[in-house]
C-alpha cells in the first residue's frame, strides 16, 4: 500500500479551510470560507484537489 495524501474539502465550497468541531453527534466540520458545517465532507487524494485559482 502506497501512502496517499487525502484532502477533506467543503462539499458546499470545495475548499480545503476546515476545522474539525467536535460535539456530541460526533466529529463534525466546520468551513470558514462558506461557514458550512457538519459531519459530511469530501475526501479527496491530493493530486485530486481542483485548482483554486
Ligand atoms: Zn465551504
Amino acid at each position: 500500500m502506497s501512502e496517499e495524501e487525502t484532502v477533506l474539502l467543503c462539499p458546499h465550497c470545495l475548499k480545503s479551510n476546515l476545522k474539525v468541531v467536535g460535539g456530541f453527534m460526533g466529529t463534525q466540520y466546520l468551513c470558514k470560507d462558506c461557514g458550512y458545517q457538519g459531519a459530511l465532507i469530501l475526501e479527496v487524494d491530493e493530486k485530486d484537489v481542483p485548482d483554486q485559482d
